[in-house]
């Protein structure tokens, strides 16, 4: 093991207890390996995290290798689209699979090979049923399946029709080939599943080569053979799946075709509260245009919150945070989210902007000049240096920092009030000018030339501190006001997923910034001070016409929500 990267013993997951006695025990007499197998039939999202993380983590931590490996058995979902995306995803959460990229796909023919020798073994069959009738044969959990009527068929009628159906005699559906195991298992799974089905569907890799495709369960485990997986970690719902991956693995060893024998491990889904995790629902939301695509930045893929400007380093904090168990349960999406926030504090940039400006006029400031103000970008971290704002008589602050007829306990603007504007200089409210509707649209002001950086020399103190930024000089920039998509915290609970959609899950506002944002790159993240942490959009943001995504707000706000 990795000394400088291995925990301690006792704070390992039980996978990595295995494999620590694994290795103790030279069990495989080779390096570990491990795969991260995705499906080619969507975006990732925050759950694949978690196995990619604990695929990579895992090979790296004993001196390993983990294997990028398609699982490209169904050509009807499957796109070089979702393989490209995969790519990008696992080497932005910070994982390398060097010159091992895989694709299922590239073994039809091994597996094929493979098939050929359980038919003679003995071990497969060609089943004339069709699907449903197989399925209704199957039995129940309590009721034992019946034996298929092309269960004895000679194993020269099998390798003959096995390979007329690869020859595309047979129409699609007419036959299949199955795994002649044990109708009477308690296992459903091991009740003579299907290897083998005809489907005149091109495959988005091997064209129209191929008119009968194997199976997932097949395909898996005899993939991670060929390839010498020694770990092969998984969700649990693969669980019950684990006898039939080692009834295959164990006829094929048995036949001399395999030289590794893999293990199948299984851990606990990630599950996350207000968000809905399935590719197929993901795929929903995108086909609906509920959102704006797969990489909307309210969607929990990772493209999705790449995007919306999480760091790979806060989900893989996140990750270690949540560990590796055989435990199902939810967890909840605040603790993500403090993740990044954590992350995301130490990093930024610290700058002004107004979301929902309101005109500040300071009477006694002359007009046109305009001062250039120090302000450090980080409070905490002096390394990271200041900038200069201009300060000016015009200035925009938040409608939410004013009031005119205050409840008690608004420390903010109001007439008559005294507040600070951050690094400049002490204000106070003496007037305001309405419109004929009523609404306020220039609030005026005084301010003290003696409290300079925003500190009064009296030692006179204020209650509020607020934002602003200069009219003249601002940066005008679409900001793009994001919130969780789901309203319920298990969006599952109610028969239609898509009744929970939160309808406030953006909002999108014309802000101003500070003249340091100017020219923003794509990607680039900043605090907005006392409004959360933004992120220049990659997609739609440019130079002329700045988009700023809000990643998270820098407080939790649902939380307060939930004990109201
Ligand atoms: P989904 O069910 O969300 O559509 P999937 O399991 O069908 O996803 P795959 O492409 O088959 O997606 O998954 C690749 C790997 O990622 C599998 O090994 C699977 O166990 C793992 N995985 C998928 N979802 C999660 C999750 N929520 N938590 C942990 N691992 C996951
Ligand atoms: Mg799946």
């Amino acid at each position: 093991m990795n000394p400088s990267k291995a925990k301690q013993n006792e704070s390992l997951d039980f996978i990595r207890k295995i494999i620590t006695e694994d290795v103790k025990n030279n069990k495989y007499n080779r390096q570990i390996m491990t795969r991260f197998p995705p499906e080619p039939n969507g975006y990732l999202h925050i759950g694949h995290a978690k196995s990619i993380y604990l695929n990579f983590g895992v090979a790296e931590e004993f001196n390993g290798i983990c294997n990028l490996r398609y699982d490209d058995t169904d050509p009807e979902k499957e796109s070089m689209e979702y393989v490209e995306s995969i790519q990008e995803d696992v080497r932005w959460l910070g994982f390398d699979w060097e010159d091992r990229l895989y694709f299922a796909s590239d073994y039809f023919e091994q597996l094929y090979k493979f098939a050929v020798e359980l038919i003679k073994a003995g071990k497969a069959y060609i089943c004339d049923l069709s699907v449903e009738e197989i399925k209704e044969q199957r039995g129940t959990s309590d009721k034992p399946g019946i034996e298929s009527p092309f269960r004895n068929r000679s194993v020269e009628e099998n390798l003959d029709l096995f390979e007329r159906m690869r020859k595309g005699e047979f129409k699609d559906g007419s036959r299949v080939l199955r795994a002649k195991i044990d109708m009477s298992s308690p296992n459903m799974l091991i009740r003579d599943p299907i290897m083998y089905r005809i489907k005149r569907v091109p495959h988005y890799r091997t064209g129209d080569e191929w008119v009968i495709y194997p199976s997932y369960d097949y395909t898996h485990g005899q993939s991670d053979a060929i390839e010498g997986i020694t770990h092969s970690l998984c969700s649990l719902e693969f669980e019950t799946h684990r006898p039939l991956y080692n009834w295959y693995r164990d006829q094929l060893l048995s036949l001399n075709m395999l030289k590794y024998c893999p293990e199948q491990i299984e851990f606990s889904r990630l599950n996350l509260t207000y968000t809905v995790m399935s590719k197929r629902r993901l795929l929903e939301l995108v086909k609906k245009r509920i959102v704006s695509g797969w990489d909307d930045p309210r969607m929990p893929t990772l493209s999705g919150l790449r995007r919306r400007g999480f760091p790979p380093a806060a989900i893989r904090s996140f990750l270690d945070k949540v560990g590796i168990s055989k435990r199902e349960n939810y967890i909840d999406l605040s603790l993500l989210e403090s993740c990044v926030r954590e992350e995301l504090d130490k990093k930024c940039n610290r700058v002004m902007a107004v979301l929902r400006p309101l005109k500040v006029i300071i009477q006694n400031y002359p007009e046109g000049k305009i001062e250039e103000l120090e302000a450090p970008n980080h409070p905490k971290d002096s390394s990271m240096g200041s900038r200069k704002i201009p300060f000016s008589r015009t200035l925009y602050i938040e409608q939410d920092d004013f009031l005119e007829d205050p409840p008690r306990k608004f420390y903010r603007l109001s007439p008559g009030r005294e507040v600070r504007l951050r690094y400049a200089y002490y204000i106070k409210c003496v007037g305001l000018v309405k419109d004929e509707t009523g609404e306020i649209k220039e609030v005026h002001v005084t301010y003290d030339p003696e409290t300079k950086g925003g500190f009064a020399p009296d030692g006179r103190k204020v209650k509020a501190t607020l934002h602003w930024v200069a009219a003249d000089q601002a940066v005008r920039a679409e900001a793009r006001l994001y919130d969780r998509l789901f309203l319920k915290e298990n969006p599952l609970e109610d028969a239609d997923f898509l009744k929970t959609i939160n309808p406030q899950s953006l909002d999108v506002v014309t802000c101003l910034g500070e003249p340091s944002l100017a020219g923003a790159s794509p990607g680039s993240r900043y605090q907005f001070e006392r409004l959360g942490y933004f992120c220049v959009d990659s997609v739609d943001s440019s130079p002329e016409n700045l988009v700023f995504n809000r990643t998270i707000t820098l407080r939790d706000t649902w939380s307060r929500i939930k004990k109201s």
